[in-house]
């Protein structure tokens, strides 16, 4: 049987139904397309001026120029004040105004705006400095601010030549411990240790010195006996402590900051510096720690969870780490609800106003991927955060109450200041505090 004229054998039966084109209609074909594909470039390049051959190369983007403005249509909540009181422990006179009188007057303003009640300053080193800076500070604003002090542990000693520091010479602890007794009597609330003491701080042989070293135990030993706590800052973020590398999770701010790096072999490892200063937090249990910085652990909180389980002379501050916190939301507010009267408030200032009210937005609101800091390239990883939304009896503790019970002088301060002082709105300064309710 004859296969019938049809599909397969016939001479324009197309590829698809197995057949085979003949050349000369192959080649009409293939000139069509071509024909239609062309037109459809040049209309197309000429309808949207985009033309992919004539578009001018996009110059690469530095990562620091990198600033995505997020599409994101979300609540977002614009507080001007604290619900409650703060008081802000951690905040910097010295290093950030340079005693300033204008800027002082300036800042509390702002405080007054944004219902701060009281600021602990934590510059005034033992010696002229706290003279200058307790007058600086108390001449005209004594009812606002608080005074932490702080150990010069190389004195007039030869930066390259640690024998010639102070705190390596006999009796040194002693003559602090004395020290810090009077600036008590002159109304110090307690002590500041810089990072350095980990870091920087060497032994007369040139070594680090531990954190932990004993020949320091008499100063710890003071501080518990006379009531002052201690503020601690060890170690910094992990990645400080990681290679500048593309891993980096702050490659942009250390590329800017390149003497807050810590590399291996150079110094001490983070968790070589955590488990010092937490042998020392265990072997003064009569003296209140404060670990600044959420210990330095706001990358771990189950870590830092562990630091305040494990020892009850210890409290944490938040100061520069809404950055980490507020991008774990969740773990965050658990650790809050679950640590509530262990945490105090700070903030690493004075800052610009927006600084202050991103803590606000943190600490009170649900808000969503927020920016953490004023400034346009946010400074401490490129990341935004999230709002923790604390009931308002958890914001109460974090604002003022646990620094009543940890930090001496700021009842006395809060008592005469009043609780129910508040931003006058119709006062462009803020004016002086009024009073709230009836
Ligand atoms: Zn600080």
């Amino acid at each position: 049987m004859h296969d019938p004229p049809g599909v397969l054998n016939h001479p324009r039966s197309s590829i698809l139904n197995g057949g085979i084109l003949r050349g000369d209609i192959l080649i009409r074909r293939l000139f069509l397309g071509l024909s239609i594909l062309l037109g459809l470039v040049i209309s197309f390049g000429w309808s949207t001026s985009c033309f992919c051959q004539t578009e001018a190369p996009r110059p690469p983007i530095s990562i620091g120029d990198f600033q995505p403005k997020p599409q994101l249509k979300v609540a977002s909540t614009d507080i001007v004040q604290a619900k409650f009181p703060v008081v802000d422990i951690h905040s910097h006179f010295w290093i950030r105004l340079k005693h300033d009188t204008d800027s002082l007057e300036q800042f509390v303003a702002m405080m007054n705006r944004n219902n701060i009640a009281l600021n602990v300053s934590l510059d005034g080193t033992l010696g002229q400095q706290l003279d200058d800076h307790i007058d600086y500070l108390w001449r005209n604003h004594k009812n606002r601010f608080l005074i932490f002090t702080n150990i010069d542990w190389k004195g007039t000693g030869k930066q390259d030549d640690p024998t010639t520091w102070v705190c390596n010479q006999p009796g040194f602890a002693k003559k602090m411990a004395f020290e810090l007794a009077e600036a008590k009597t002159r109304g110090v609330s307690g002590l500041k240790v810089f990072k350095s003491f980990g870091l920087e701080n060497r032994n007369a042989d040139g070594s680090f010195t531990e954190i932990d070293d004993e020949r320091f135990d008499p100063i710890w030993a003071a501080c518990g006996e006379l009531g002052l706590p201690v503020i601690m800052h060890t170690a910094d973020p992990s990645a400080f402590f990681e290679p500048i590398d593309a891993k980096n999770e702050r490659y942009e701010e250390l590329s800017r900051r390149p003497e807050w790096h810590f590399p291996e072999g150079k110094f001490p490892r983070r968790n070589e510096l955590h488990a010092a200063r937490n042998r020392l937090f265990a072997k003064h249990p009569k003296t209140t720690f404060i670990a600044a910085h959420f210990g330095n652990d706001a990358e771990d909180l189950q870590e830092t969870s562990q630091l305040l389980l494990k020892h009850p002379n210890v409290v944490v501050e938040f100061a520069s780490r809404i950055s980490e916190l507020g991008r774990q939301p969740f773990t965050s507010r658990d650790f809050f609800l679950k640590h509530s009267d262990r945490i105090l408030f700070g903030t690493d200032g004075p800052w610009p106003e927006a600084r202050y009210r991103a803590y606000w937005r943190f600490l009170e609101t649900r808000d969503e991927y927020f920016a953490y800091s004023e400034k346009p390239i946010p400074p401490q990883g490129l990341w935004r955060i999230y709002g923790i939304d604390l009931p308002d009896e958890v914001l109460e503790k974090i604002y003022y109450k646990n620094a009543v019970r940890v930090i001496p002088g700021v009842k006395e301060r809060l008592d005469g200041w009043n609780l129910l002082h508040i931003y006058d709105s119709t006062n462009p300064d803020g004016g002086s505090p009024q009073k709230r309710g009836p």
